[in-house]
C-alpha cells in the first residue's frame, strides 16, 4: 500500500464536495486492512473507512486522520447450493451494481430491485440498503469483518448484524468497530423477480407475462434515472448523496397528529405500515409540502429537479451550505408538520 497525504475527498464522493484526507490508504486485501489499522493506531490517527462515497457529506476541512478505502475485489459463486440458495462471496470493494448485474445474469433472484444503487458492496450492510421492496438484509447470509476491538477477522451471521430500516449494528450500536471485508449473499436460483412495489408494477402495466429478473433490473434503472437516483454522467441532478432524509417511522398517535394537520390543509399524507404497529411516512412528501419544491435553489445547493428528497450540489457547493440547507428543511418540516426528519448520509469530519 502506498501512503498518500492530503488527498482530496470530493472526487471520491458522489456529492463532490468537502476537504482532503490528511492520510489516505487503499486496501486491496484483508492483510492491507490490518496493516492500515496498525498504522493508524501507531500514529494515534482517527480512522474513517471509505467505500464508494455515495452516502457521505465530507466537511469542508476534510478528515484529520487516516481515510482507508476498502478496495477488496472478487465475486465468487460457491460451487454447491446451500438450503436451495446460491451463495455469492463478494469483496467489499466491488461496485454494488456490478454484483447485481452478475447475479441477474446468473438467473438468481433477490437483489434485482436494488439495481442502480451506487457505492460498494461493503457499504450495503451498513445502512441495510433498500429500494423498490427489497433490502439487503433479506439476502445477506453473513458478513466477514475485521474487528477493531480485538484485531480478529470474524464472520457475523445475519442475526448478529441487527438489521432494521436503514440501520444495522454497523451504523448504530457498534459504529466504527467493524471493517467489512466481504459479504455473502444467498440468492434464489431461477426465482421470480420481486414486483411488490406499486411504482414498479405500474411500469409493467398492460403486460400479460410476468417480467423476468433482467427486465425488472432494467425497469428499476429507468425509474431511478427518471428520479436522478442513478449516477448518469452529465446529469446535474445526481451530484448528491441520494435521498437526504429517511422516511420517518411514526407511532399511531404521531400519525394521527400528522393526519390532522394535513386534513386541515386539505391533504392526505402518503403512509404505509412499518415495523409492527408503526407507520412509515414519505419524507419526500413532507419536504415538498413544506415549500421545498423540486428545483428549489439555496446558493450552490438545492433540491433535485427530479426528486424532492435529494439535496444536490449545483457546482462549487460547500459542506457548510449543505448543512445550512438541511437544517432549514428540518426546521420548516418540524414547524409545519410536527415531524423531525433525520438525515440519511453519514457526516464525516464535522
Ligand atoms: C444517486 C444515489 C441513489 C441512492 N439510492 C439509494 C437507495 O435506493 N437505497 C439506499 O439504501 N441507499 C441509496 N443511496 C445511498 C448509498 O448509495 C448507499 O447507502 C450505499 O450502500 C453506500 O455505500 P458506499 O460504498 O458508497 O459507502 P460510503 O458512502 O463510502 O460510506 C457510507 C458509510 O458506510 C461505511 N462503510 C463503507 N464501506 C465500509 C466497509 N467496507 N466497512 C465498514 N464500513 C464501511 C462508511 O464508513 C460510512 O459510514 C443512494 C445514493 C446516491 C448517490
Amino acid at each position: 500500500m502506498q501512503l498518500q497525504e492530503n488527498v482530496p475527498l470530493a472526487p471520491l464522493t458522489t456529492f463532490r464536495l468537502g476537504g482532503p484526507a490528511r492520510f489516505f490508504l487503499e486496501a486491496a486485501s484483508s492483510a492491507d486492512v490490518q496493516e492500515a489499522v496498525a498504522f493508524a493506531q501507531s500514529k494515534a490517527l482517527l480512522l474513517f473507512v471509505l467505500g464508494g462515497g455515495s452516502n457521505l457529506v465530507v466537511s469542508d476541512s476534510g478528515w484529520p486522520g487516516l481515510v482507508l478505502k476498502v478496495a477488496i475485489s472478487g465475486i465468487d459463486r460457491r460451487s454447491a447450493e446451500e438450503d436451495g440458495k446460491v451463495v455469492f462471496d463478494v469483496g467489499a470493494g466491488e461496485p454494488w451494481d456490478r454484483f447485481v448485474s452478475q447475479a441477474v445474469m446468473a438467473r438468481c433472484a433477490g437483489v434485482e430491485c436494488l439495481s442502480g444503487i451506487p457505492g460498494s458492496v461493503g457499504g450495503t450492510p451498513v445502512q441495510n440498503v433498500g429500494a423498490y421492496g427489497q433490502e439487503v438484509s433479506q439476502t445477506i447470509a453473513s458478513v466477514e469483518v475485521f474487528d477493531r476491538k480485538d484485531g480478529q477477522i470474524r464472520e457475523l451471521c445475519r442475526e448478529a448484524c441487527g438489521f432494521n430500516y436503514r440501520s444495522s449494528v454497523f451504523n448504530t450500536s457498534e459504529r466504527g468497530r467493524f471493517i467489512i471485508l466481504r459479504v455473502a449473499y444467498a440468492l434464489t436460483p431461477g426465482g421470480e423477480a420481486h414486483l411488490e412495489y406499486a411504482e414498479l408494477q405500474r411500469d409493467f402495466e398492460g403486460r400479460e407475462t410476468r417480467p423476468n429478473r433482467a427486465e425488472t433490473r432494467e425497469a428499476v434503472r429507468h425509474i431511478r434515472a427518471r428520479k436522478g437516483m442513478l449516477i448518469v454522467a452529465g446529469d446535474p441532478d445526481c451530484q448528491s448523496a441520494g435521498s437526504f432524509f429517511k422516511n420517518p417511522v411514526l407511532t399511531e398517535q404521531q400519525l394521527e397528529d400528522l393526519n390532522k394537520r394535513a386534513a386541515a390543509k386539505g391533504f392526505t399524507v402518503p403512509s404505509y405500515p412499518a415495523l409492527e404497529k408503526n407507520h412509515k411516512v414519505s419524507a419526500a412528501w413532507l419536504v415538498e409540502k413544506s415549500g421545498f419544491a423540486r428545483g428549489y435553489g439555496f446558493g450552490h445547493v438545492g433540491i433535485s429537479s427530479k426528486h424532492a428528497l435529494a439535496i444536490v450540489n449545483r457546482g462549487g457547493a460547500t459542506a457548510a451550505e449543505v448543512l445550512a440547507f438541511k437544517e432549514q428543511i428540518q426546521h420548516r418540516v418540524e414547524e409545519i408538520w410536527g415531524v423531525r426528519l433525520e438525515a440519511e448520509p453519514v457526516m464525516v469530519g464535522f
